[in-house]
């Protein structure tokens, strides 16, 4: 369908497949490197990135990464960050199913040509696109490893917006878990075990 990763976002520039195309500022393709192991998959942008045209570049993007330093990992150099639907829906809404849909086949010619070695899920938008069958909630299977038929293996871990709202590092709650979480996927790519 798309001939390479450029024509997969040119394309996606343009793109009016769904009704976000009206009232978005900017498509908001992707971030990172391209030849980055690690793809960050989140919901969708919020009003930062569809002004800028980045992803994870608001608030709770920026804590995001700043977590991923924590544990080693640079925005530029070890990430390709992106979201499942690539532009804002009106108040920040959770996108339709009817979205996710439209919306689907930019996500999947990312992961074909990045061939990431893991893909983070961040959020329930993108755990729903990416692992249609689990039924769990977050809390429940963040830290589990998955696998993509790509051969790519999946975390699902809490969206940075939840962590904005629970910042305690006390043990046990979601920002602890969240290192935790990060702290595997470290040791994952250091062992060479994906
Ligand atoms: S959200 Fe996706 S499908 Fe909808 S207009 Fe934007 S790029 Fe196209």
């Amino acid at each position: 369908m798309f001939q390479s990763l450029e024509d997969d976002k040119t394309t996606c520039e343009t793109c009016h497949a769904c009704e976000l195309g009206q009232t978005r500022i900017r498509s908001v393709f992707s971030g990172g490197s391209p030849y980055a192991k690690i793809m960050v998959i989140g919901e969708a942008p919020g009003k930062e990135e569809d002004e800028q045209g980045e992803p994870f570049v608001g608030r709770s993007g920026q804590l995001l990464m700043k977590l991923f330093a924590e544990v080693g990992f640079e925005r530029e150099k070890d990430l390709y960050i992106c979201n499942t639907i690539k532009c804002r829906p009106p108040q920040n809404r959770k996108p339709t199913l009817a979205e996710k849909e439209a919306c689907r086949p930019f996500l999947d010619a990312q992961i074909a040509f990045v061939q990431p070695k893991i893909i983070v899920l961040c959020g329930t938008t993108a755990v729903s696109s990416l692992l249609p069958h689990e039924k769990r909630t977050i809390t429940q299977i963040r830290g589990q490893w998955f696998h993509h038929t790509s051969g790519a293996k999946i975390m699902a871990v809490f969206h940075p917006s939840y962590l904005l709202r629970h910042h305690s590092l006390e043990a046990g709650k979601p920002r602890a878990l969240m290192m935790v979480d990060l702290a595997e996927i470290s040791r994952c790519l250091r062992l060479n075990s994906v």
